[in-house]
């Protein structure tokens, strides 16, 4: 493929627009490249001066600073307050089917260089911006992947980007979906399709370690699993031997089975908001033969917190793995104090000589502020509180250094006197 490929070959069903070579100019006011120069991706709304041409949306721009110096180049999309995400800072370079192709290719060569892909694993093998590919996420299971939507910019390429996805890898089935939360955001038609191969009637058996998990990729929680937290899940175990755990927020019992199989924990009380998660949850202890030592619950962890204060019971171990508390900057208070309710809360739940595993997977908390509301917790709960670890992601989900916000994930352990 070369960049004279005829520009309307790409261009979307509905026959409108050039979707490699620019259609227009996006001018920035005065300062607003600095971030941008350095790599960051965005382009907001309130940093636009001018839109020279008649760009429409999905289509190419150049980006230029007040004084006409380029930028970079990406895709314009008016109803995001994401203005522009800019996917290339070399001038002159169609976005054309060659150019995903490298993206793609190099995200994908990481983790196989890591050794992460490989059958019956599950991987993260595009991660949005941290691969260049704003918008973009690929997580595969066995030999199945499951693209995820989040940018208009993605959708108007999706079969390009899908065709790419099928010739590098071969898998048998690819999902499609966004959701509903950037489909709003994005102005796009909320997306959740099989687009290559066949739906299996049967949810994917993926491993991690020697603990097996089934996945319902195609109706399960954001891709069907919490593939960011594999890494921890397997590492915190070692903390848990002959420890009663309670896994809230279990999810389909992720650290639980791993407290039980990997860290040889005496036993597992897991507690979840979703009856779906939970079915896959005791299928997952039954496929891992350690039925006998969990308890599924189905309830409001708030709720079901309270109801073991009252009661007294008390638990050598507590992971704590909530859902975003945080979704977006007015939360963030709001947020802190829900985190540090629930911390509290668990360190009286724990005996003497706990271990407490405590996360947030909300960006918009920074690992600091996490850090404070804990060491708000532990000096209100006058229980002398020791961190022994400090998880983030894992190295199929790399940090951009210029964009902070592909960072949201933190994973403390502790040890509680
Ligand atoms: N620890 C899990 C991932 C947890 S994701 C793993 O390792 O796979 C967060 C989970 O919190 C989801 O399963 C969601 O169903 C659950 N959840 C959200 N709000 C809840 C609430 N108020 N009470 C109980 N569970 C809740």
């Amino acid at each position: 493929m070369n960049a004279s490929v005829d520009p309307t070959v790409f261009a979307s069903p509905a026959g409108d627009g050039n979707l490699q070579f620019p259609a227009g100019v996006v001018r920035l006011r005065p300062e607003k490249w600095r971030n941008l120069v350095a790599g960051h991706p965005w382009v907001f709304q309130s940093a636009v001066a001018s839109v020279e041409g008649t760009p429409r949306d999905g289509e190419v721009v150049d980006v230029v600073s007040d004084n006409g110096t380029f930028i970079g180049r990406g895709v314009i999309n008016s109803r995001s307050r994401l203005r522009v995400r800019i996917y290339s800072q070399v001038p002159d370079r169609p976005l054309d089917a060659a150019f995903w192709q490298e993206r793609i290719d190099r995200a994908i060569r990481w983790r196989e260089t890591l050794g992460l892909v490989q059958p019956a694993r599950a991987v993260r093998l595009v991660y949005s911006e941290s691969d260049g590919l704003s918008g973009l996420i690929v997580d595969r299971y066995d030999d199945q992947l499951v693209v995820q939507v989040n940018a208009l910019a993605v959708a108007r390429r999706l079969d390009l980007l899908l065709d790419l996805l099928q010739e590098r890898l071969a898998p048998s089935a690819i999902y499609v979906r966004t959701p509903a939360e950037t489909a709003k955001a994005e102005g796009l038609q909320p997306m959740d399709y099989v687009a290559r191969g066949r739906r299996r009637a049967q949810a994917v058996r993926i491993y991690e370690g020697q603990v097996a998990f089934l996945v319902d990729v195609g109706a399960g929680q954001k891709t069907g699993y919490y593939i960011d937290q594999r890494d921890n899940r397997q590492r915190v175990a070692r903390y848990l031997a002959n420890r009663h755990v309670l896994d809230l927020f279990c999810y389909t019992g992720g650290f639980g089975l791993h407290a039980l199989v990997h860290g040889q924990a005496a036993s597992v009380v897991g507690v979840d908001g979703s009856e779906a998660a939970l079915d896959l949850a005791a299928q997952n202890a039954e496929l891992n033969n350690v039925q006998p030592a969990v308890q599924w619950v189905h309830d409001d962890a708030f709720r079901f917190l309270d109801g073991e204060l009252e009661a007294g019971r008390r638990y050598g171990a507590i992971v704590l793995d909530p859902p975003k508390f945080a979704r977006n900057r007015s939360q963030i208070r709001e947020a802190l104090r829900a985190y540090h309710y629930l911390n509290r809360v668990a360190l009286r739940l724990l005996e003497p000589d706990g271990i407490l595993v405590t996360c947030s997977c909300s960006g918009n908390i920074t690992r600091s502020d996490f850090l404070d509301m804990l060491f708000g917790v532990a000096q209100r709960s006058a229980r002398r509180l020791d961190i022994v670890e400090q998880l983030g992601h894992g190295p199929d989900h790399p940090v951009s250094m210029a964009c902070p916000e592909t960072e949201y994930l933190k994973c403390v352990v502790c040890r509680v006197e």
